[in-house]
């Protein structure tokens, strides 16, 4: 691939525009990362005639020959996982240790989805069940692709997020046309590159790297797609819900996730998932811990846990494997996490260690005594720092922990079995982590949010499963 051009139709080629090319750099340092081509709504008009081209060629592709160009991307990603690891680290300012956990996700996600891809089952339909209907006819059901899935993915996860749609949707024999985050685009190029070198048929798969609001628009709005599946900030996701027609549509959208610590938890385990929870990532994680909630008779020792293993991530070179927390996106989103975290302190808040920045690197953050209603617990932070507020009891709790519009993950700490399993039951998220914190997640697993954090389901089988369109056939043996 020369970095500076587009991947249009499963081919590689100049963007159609006046050759805009945008230079992707790191947000540690300014370092160039690569140099990328940018579409224009030229490119998106070409992408998908050659996406109505691809997909009719790719739904007549058995489902065996699917798997076996797809099992060959899977490999082509495991031997390139440490040169993706560090792109995803250069263009993210991820750290490099968790860059490489990323990219080594990378061939065992395209296996799980290309298996779901050869289990398009049907179901045959008992007809005769139905009064005025004989043994004459045979009912049964086809699942087939959609056709076109645009598929839209933010900053935070460049390999996963990127995966968790382009692997479902060719698996179900969808062409794919993929508008990564602009700030990321070499990761999903790199990706992508995997899929073509593995034999991808012309047509199936483009990349369309450039401005949100012109290609998005451009995309989401055109009847010839039939599937969006979007993750982003809940903002984008209302737009495109507003503007998309009658389409299928998945909405990974934003979160303040709560966790729990009630007082018969084990609190050192509680702090110690909380340390972690809070700050993978920079704290730019959709399930990241935002709020904990702890029953005042513990709160104090929870913070003591809590406080001291803050204090031993160290922030600094992305690259280097000593790095354990490494930089936001931007330096502006450092600002604005920032000025989050100093808000908080002046409202009332006990900011009591980090918070302080120097460019888009935030020292990680434990503010205590937070209002459950200010804006720092109800607006998505996407910041390393964790706001802990106390509720009296169990109910208050709970209340606390879905008194939010969002509703994504969320996580209990407790050793008594029927306060787990009633939380399991009261608790308004996505998914629900006993004695862990919602920083979790097995690829194969349903994943999407309630509420504000959108609709619909990821993770392979449930992907392939939004990515294809149900039949109803009914063979008549008599004409009536
Ligand atoms: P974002 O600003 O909404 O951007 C996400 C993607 O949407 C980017 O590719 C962006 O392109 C594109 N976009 C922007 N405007 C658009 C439009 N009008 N139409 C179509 N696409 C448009 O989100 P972000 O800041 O990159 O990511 C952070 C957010 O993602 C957070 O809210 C986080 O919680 C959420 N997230 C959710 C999940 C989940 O599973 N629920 C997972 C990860 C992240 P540009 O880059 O060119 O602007």
């Amino acid at each position: 691939m020369a970095s500076v051009e587009l991947l249009i139709g499963s081919r590689w080629q100049a963007a159609k525009g006046d050759g805009q090319t945008r230079e992707v750099t790191s947000p540690f340092d300014g370092s160039t990362a690569g140099t990328v081509a940018l579409a224009g709504t030229d490119d998106v008009e070409t992408a998908l005639v050659e996406a109505e081209h691809g997909a009719a060629i790719w739904r007549r592709t058995p489902a065996h020959e699917r798997m076996r160009i797809l099992l060959r991307a899977a490999e082509l990603a495991d031997e390139r996982a440490p040169k993706i690891a560090q792109t995803i680290s250069a263009e993210s300012g991820k750290t490099i240790t968790e860059a490489t956990g990323e990219a080594s996700r990378s061939g065992d996600l395209i296996r799980l989805a290309t298996f779901e891809g050869t289990q398009l089952y049907g179901e045959t339909l008992p007809l005769d069940a139905n009064r005025g209907t004989g043994q004459d006819k045979v009912g049964f059901t086809l699942r087939q692709p959609c056709g076109i899935v645009v598929a839209i993915t933010p900053f935070n996860y460049p390999a996963l997020l990127v995966l968790h749609k382009l692997a479902p949707a060719l698996a179900a024999g969808n062409a794919v046309i993929l508008k990564p985050a602009t700030s990321t685009p070499l990761t999903a190029l790199a990706l992508a590159e995997c899929f073509v070198d593995a034999g991808l048929p012309d047509g199936v798969l483009s990349v369309l790297v450039g401005s949100g609001s012109v290609l998005g628009d451009a995309l989401v709005t055109d009847p010839r797609v039939r599937k969006i599946s979007f993750t982003g900030s809940t903002a984008t996701g209302e737009h495109i819900s507003r503007v998309a027609g009658v389409k299928k549509l998945s909405l990974e959208l934003g979160a303040s996730c709560p966790v729990v610590v009630l007082p018969d938890a084990d609190i050192e385990a509680a702090a110690s998932a909380v340390a972690a929870g809070g700050y993978v990532n920079a704290g730019q994680v959709c399930i990241s811990v935002q709020r904990v909630i702890t029953h005042p008779a513990v709160t104090g020792d929870f913070l003591d846990a809590l406080v001291p293993k803050v204090r031993n991530i160290r922030t600094g070179d992305p690259s280097s494997p000593d790095t354990t927390m490494g930089a936001l996106i931007t330096a502006e989103e450092a600002e604005r996490v920032e000025r989050a975290i100093a808000r908080a302190g002046a409202d009332g808040a006990r900011v009591l260690i980090g918070g302080e920045r120097d460019g888009a690197v935030v020292q990680p953050a434990v503010v205590a005594d937070v209002d459950p209603q200010s804006p720092f617990s109800q607006q998505e932070l996407f910041g390393p720092a964790v706001a802990v507020s106390s509720a009296d009891d169990w109910e208050s709790a709970i209340a606390q922990a879905n008194g939010t519009a969002y509703g994504l993950g969320a996580g209990i700490f407790t050793s008594d079995i029927a306060g787990a399993v009633q939380a399991i039951r009261e608790i308004d998220a996505g998914s629900v982590h006993i004695n862990w914190t919602p920083l979790w997640r097995a690829d194969l697993m349903p994943y999407g949010g309630l509420k504000g954090s959108g609709y619909g389901k990821e993770g392979p089988r449930a992907a392939v499963s939004e990515m294809t369109e149900v039949k109803t056939i009914v063979l008549h043996g008599r004409p009536w």
